[in-house]
């Protein structure tokens, strides 16, 4: 299980079992063994043992933002009448632990098919405001948290994703993960502007929150969104399982949708610890 930077490893694993296998293949795995050496020192190794799943299973029911149905599976062929099963899905994009791409808060920023790859495999940081979230839960995730976990944690990495862990996820299936009020606000925690603002200096890659919106519920103005997205960065909604996961050293794949000119969609998102 390799992630980049991990195969050139392996590859010296092999090269070293060759060396017993005899003088003439040892030669040609030594040449493989100081090349891949080399190529380690442009990109560190790295691996894992865990794959955690950061994402929600997706129903028709499944809780969202606008409170409106935003999928629906037609069944249109069944295997007993047809030979096969397929459906056709009524989706809106931003339904269930989905991306947001630039695009979706800036017309100049890219769609969710035009987000480089490099910007989907990222170091994964998880800064936990769960105790500030059962307190209050429109609780955000300020520029002092960020603080307090650079201090405790050390610097952010460049091109990481910072993921706020609020808790949020296991009330996916109660009232509260909308936390809609009588006057029909909501209630739920997401990060503060100025804490965008502030990642956009360490260069992050995405953000990811494990509540509906990147701005926390009552936001009146989406300003993290309006921060975050205009400078070419992704956001993940709706995320899961956080809490079984490290503070550093996890590295995030995000698989996005690739449709041409998306704002965003369902994503299939994985933490490789
Ligand atoms: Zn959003």
């Amino acid at each position: 299980m390799c992630v980049p930077g991990c195969l050139e490893t392996v590859g010296r694993r092999v090269s070293r079992r060759a060396l017993f296998q005899g003088a003439a293949v040892a030669a040609a795995a030594g040449a493989a063994s100081s090349l891949g050496a080399m190529r380690v020192r442009a990109a560190a190794p790295r691996s894992f043992g865990r794959v955690v799943d950061l994402t929600h299973e997706m129903g028709p029911d499944f809780p969202n933002f606008s409170g409106q149905p935003q999928l629906e599976l037609e069944t249109m062929t069944t295997l007993g009448k047809d030979g096969y099963n397929m459906y056709r899905w009524l989706l809106v994009e931003h339904t269930g632990t989905h991306m947001d791409a630039p695009f979706h808060f800036s017309n100049d920023g890219p769609s969710a098919d035009a987000i480089p790859v490099e910007n989907l495999v990222v170091p994964l940081v998880i800064v936990d405001i769960r105790q500030k979230a059962e307190d209050d839960p429109d609780a955000q995730l300020t520029p002092e948290d960020v603080a307090a976990f650079e201090s405790a944690n050390g610097p952010i990495p460049e091109n990481a994703c910072i993921a706020m862990l609020s808790g949020w996820d296991l009330h996916v299936a109660s009232e509260k993960f909308r936390g809609t009020d009588d006057q029909g606000a909501m209630h739920f925690p997401g990060f503060h502007g100025e804490a965008a603002e502030l990642l956009i200096e360490r260069n992050a890659a995405g953000i990811a929150v494990d509540t509906l919106s990147l701005d926390h519920g009552p936001s009146p103005d989406f300003a993290t969104h309006y921060a975050w997205l205009p400078s070419g960065r992704w956001g993940l909604e709706a995320v899961a399982n956080l809490a079984e996961l490290p503070a550093t050293g996890a590295t995030m794949v995000v698989g996005g949708p690739k449709i041409k000119g998306a704002t965003g969609g369902p994503s299939r998102v994985f933490a490789l610890v």
